[in-house]
């Protein structure tokens, strides 16, 4: 399927044609001075087809910035999505318009193949909501709109996936640090393939040093700046003439900059200064808030091709396992042929690659996913749903130190997975604020021990768990477990269960599904039928098909014995289970 990308600036048109199963795109290029001298962006999409002559373009996918509140995903363009794109231009007043003027011209011209948007903000879309709130009064926040939003998504989301593909991981296993250097400049904290931090907000201008853009200041410097030169002027300033053009006086490109500050300019050294140790805290402060970090990425014009700002950002950081190999980093070469460079050392438990992004490719895929008819999941059967309330799992050393030295789980009844059960066994969590008494263990024994709560009871708690996978306990939160014989206090091991589906090979055939795929989950048949994004498939020959939930989860879908879901892989493909099938509804606990 060949896709037409057209990347409308406020003054450019930036247009790719290609397929995205295929390497090399069969046309690209950039129409300058476009809102100039009379030439509208209608003009300058017209030119695009003529060069475009000859090629068949299937679909056309174009770049949205801004898609608000509103669109958490790529969309199709109709009458309705087009006015909703026109809604969000007060949040991004320079970037949607041009981006509207270009889907206005495009439709016009190809009126009979599909357009899709894709959006900038929306890989940051479900950032957790500790990540997205400013610290102000939430009424006037909703009344303004005022919360982080991220931008770069395309790239950070792009990037990431050939990173997880070059370390030969599931995406999902990951932490990862995705630093998109280039005149825009932004981090995302890409937690098992989620953006869960990012450092762009509202708008693009919060969080890193960036060519023109001040980043991250004082927001008292903003009233300043405001009451002394006045509103405009003081956006001026820190939109366009901030950054490093405006602390290194040498203009924006970080090449002169760096020519300069070889030469002994000191205001140019103190830009490239300033620029570094920002990426530095940022990359610090997303290790932290994921707990851990797998792998930091360094991607567009100034990550890909400046090995003095990489070395710059990238050194002593052998406290959080990352150490850098000076010669692999000084010979990083990346382009689409070869996308990505590893320059970590050996002994470096952090991987540390440079990643060629390629956000027209992603915008194309996008496109495809979208316009490319949407492959309706098949029906085989409804899921049971399985409701795990609050458990422990134990390894040997956890139950010893619990229950006494060689003691075992005794089984209290079987559930429904194969081979596990409910013990007998009981233990008291505490945390900071609370205590959970009671707390089912369930056997048998694991090689590490994991303890599953709710949001619900992290409140009681007093703590902050992760969610994550089963196994994924590493650099999860600690928690203090109380049994009969004994105190143990986990390092790690808290955990909120990420929501999941098992089932065996043959179902996930079925289904058209694999193993770590994120599926969506309607759940009918109660009073507030509910549709679960982000459910992992789990698939092994030893499962038997089931949902798992947690109690909040079942609370919010109201869920009572006999409810069941169906799978379905996009938000609006609702599929109502075959009817007269029996659902099961157990609780574990
Ligand atoms: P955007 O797409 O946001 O305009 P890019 O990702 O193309 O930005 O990055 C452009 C920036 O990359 C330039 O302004 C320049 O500072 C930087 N850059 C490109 N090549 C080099 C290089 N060889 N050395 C240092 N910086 C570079």
């Amino acid at each position: 399927m060949n896709v037409l990308v057209i990347n409308c600036g406020s003054s450019s048109v930036k247009y790719q044609v290609l397929n995205p199963a295929e390497k090399a795109p069969l046309l690209r290029g950039k129409i300058e001075r476009v809102g100039e001298e009379g030439r509208t962006h209608a003009d300058a999409i017209a030119e695009v087809l003529a060069k475009a002559k000859g090629l068949s373009i299937d679909a056309v996918g174009h770049r949205v910035v801004h898609g608000g509140e509103r669109f958490h995903d790529a969309t199709r363009i109709d009458d309705v999505v087009y006015l909703a794109i026109q809604a969000c231009v007060p949040l991004a007043p320079l970037h949607n318009p041009a981006n509207l003027a270009g889907i206005s011209a495009a439709r016009d011209a190809l009126p009979d193949v599909p357009h899709v948007a894709v959006f900038d903000t929306s890989f940051h879309a479900r950032l957790p909501r500790r990540a997205r709130t400013y610290a102000i009064d939430p009424d006037l926040a909703k009344e303004h709109g005022f919360r982080r939003f991220g931008f770069h998504g395309t790239s950070h989301a792009y990037v990431a996936g050939r990173a997880a593909e070059h370390l030969g991981r599931p995406l999902n296993q990951l932490r990862i640090v995705s630093c998109h250097l280039g005149s825009g400049a932004s981090c995302a904290a890409v937690e098992l393939g989620h953006s869960v931090e990012t450092s762009m907000g509202m708008t693009p201008l919060e969080g890193l040093v960036m060519g023109t853009r001040s980043g991250d200041l004082d927001p008292g410097v903003v009233l300043a700046l405001a009451k002394a030169e006045g509103v405009e002027r003081a956006d001026a300033i820190l939109n366009r003439e901030s950054g490093l053009a405006g602390m290194s006086g040498r203009g924006k490109d970080l090449r002169d900059i760096e020519n300069a500050a070889a030469e002994g300019d000191d205001r140019a050294r103190l830009a490239i200064a300033v620029f570094a140790h920002r990426v530095r805290k940022y990359i610090g402060a997303y290790a932290a808030a994921m707990g851990g970090v797998d792998a930091v990425i360094m991607t567009a014009g100034i990550g890909e091709n400046s090995p003095s700002m990489r070395r710059r950002i990238l050194q002593r950081f052998d406290f959080l396992g990352l150490v850098l190999d000076d010669d692999a980093n000084q010979d990083a070469k990346v382009d689409a042929d070869s996308p990505v460079s590893a320059i970590h050392a050996d002994s470096s438990n952090v991987k540390v690659l440079v990643v060629a992004t390629d956000e027209e490719r992603m915008i194309a895929r996008e496109t495809v996913r979208i316009a490319g008819g949407r492959t309706e999941v098949k029906q085989p059967k409804p899921i049971p749903i399985a409701i795990s309330g609050r458990h422990v799992h134990l390894d040997r050393a956890t139950m010893d130190g619990l229950f006494g030295k060689g003691s075992e789980l005794s089984v209290y009844k079987g559930i429904s997975q194969p081979g596990q059960f409910a013990s007998e066994q009981r233990v008291t969590l505490v945390g900071p604020r609370g205590e959970i008494e009671r707390v089912r263990v369930l056997g048998p024994l694991r090689s590490k021990p994991q303890v599953e709560v709710s949001r619900t009871d992290e409140f009681k708690l007093g703590v902050d768990a992760p969610i994550r996978g089963s196994g994924q306990v590493e650099g999860s939160a600690p928690i203090r477990l109380v049994g009969p014989e004994g105190i143990v206090d986990l390092k790690e091991g808290l955990i909120c269960a990420w929501r999941h589906v098992h089932m065996t090979p043959a179902d996930a055939e079925a289904y058209g599904v694999e193993h770590g795929d994120e599926v969506e989950v309607a759940v009918t048949g109660g009073p507030r039928d509910l549709i679960f994004g982000d459910v992992l498939v789990r698939v092994k020959e030893s499962y038997l098909l089931e949902m798992h939930i947690d109690t909040d989860e079942a609370n919010a879908a109201e869920l009572s014995r006999g409810a069941s879901g169906a799978l379905i892989d996009e938000p609006d493909t609702y599929v109502t289970p075959a009817s007269g099938a029996q659902a099961q509804l157990r609780s574990r606990r």
